[in-house]
């Protein structure tokens, strides 16, 4: 019996959303994108849960809220892996995650999106990083106390660009994530804060869902430059498939996998196989025909099978790659 090229792989998806907080049940086939079962349905062996923070004002009860709206998504994320082992297993080494689908579990890999989550408080990531999250999304739209966005928020009286990429603040907070092995995540940034934290951070960058602005002009895609220093730092860009970053004003209906796959293509001939990976942004945004939830992620795989790539290819694009930046950022860990 041949092997369908989707079959058996390591399966990373960098970027999904939770509904939040009364969403439908992970553990059941439901409207939901992404749940359990769809998981396994579609051979999707990891998923990096986001505990999205909208942007709210800059202030400390808009700060204190948004840290207690991240803890709150964070426990919801753990509670799809309950400790009877009914549901997925909490996965927050690329060890955990290889063992989850060994034991063919799907694995939950926390996340958060938005550095607002941190407010003014840096300490709050030894909390985050305890809770298991492997990664913070710098900024979302507009601009926070860490850094500046890729889009700023006018109605929350953001200027075009606030610190000029990083504020002092966001330096440091790149400095304790380097420490505890969290990575960094630049998708929705300016594009001077993203050339900042490459210079800066210790381990690998990331953008986690974002496509290229060669193929898209738009501001929450990467531009070559972005692409080539992304991967000088031995960095990732995970495809995502939002369908106005995939083409111009387009719907997800106007759009299926050849088009995901045409912004892989461009992202491997200008950086390397081993740069490139995938990032729904399921239940955030995300889908296009034939790829609107985890259990059809085999039509992407057979359309980039038919493309040429081949089976070691997949498995670095589809979770290899980012295996390899989650253990990079474990092995410069230093806490003390
Ligand atoms: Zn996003």
């Amino acid at each position: 019996m041949t092997l369908a090229p989707h079959d058996g792989l390591l399966t990373i998806d960098s970027h999904v959303d939770i509904p939040w907080p009364d969403g439908p049940s992970p553990f059941e086939d439901g409207p939901r994108c992404v749940d359990l079962p769809k998981m396994r349905a579609g051979g999707i062996a990891a998923v990096c849960f986001a505990a999205y923070v909208p942007q709210g004002p800059r202030d400390d009860a808009g700060h204190i809220a948004a840290t207690g709206r991240a803890r709150a998504m964070l426990e919801v994320i753990a509670a799809m892996a309950p400790a009877d082992g009914s549901g997925g297993r909490l996965a927050p080494t690329a060890d955990a995650i290889e063992a989850a689908y060994a034991a063919g579990t799907p694995a939950i890999i926390p996340a958060i999106e938005n550095g607002y989550a941190l407010g003014r408080d840096l300490a709050v990531l030894d909390e985050f990083a305890a809770a298991g999250v492997r990664y913070i999304t710098l900024t979302h739209n507009g601009h926070n106390e860490l850094a500046d966005a890729a889009i700023p928020r006018r109605d929350l009286n953001d200027t075009e660009a606030e610190h000029g990429g990083l504020s002092a603040l966001g330096r440091e907070a790149i400095a304790r994530m380097n420490q505890l092995g969290i990575l960094i995540d630049v998708s929705h940034s300016a594009k001077s804060t993203m050339m900042q934290a490459a210079a800066l951070s210790r381990t690998p960058i990331v953008a986690t869902h974002s496509c290229i602005r060669a193929l898209c002009d738009h501001p929450r895609n990467l531009d070559d430059e972005q692409l080539d220093t992304l991967a000088a730092t031995g960095g990732l860009v995970q495809i995502t498939i939002v369908s106005n970053f995939l083409r111009k004003q387009a719907r997800s209906s106007d759009l299926n996998v050849a088009n995901i796959a045409d912004h892989i293509d461009y992202a491997v001939k200008r950086i390397g196989i081993e740069h490139v990976g995938i990032g729904t942004d399921f239940d955030g945004g995300g889908g296009v025909k034939g790829f609107m939830n985890a259990a059809q992620a085999p039509n992407l795989t057979a359309e980039l099978a038919r493309r040429g790539y081949d089976r070691a290819a997949l498995a670095q694009i589809w979770g290899g790659n980012f295996l390899r930046l989650l253990r990079k950022a474990e092995s410069k860990r230093s806490l003390f």
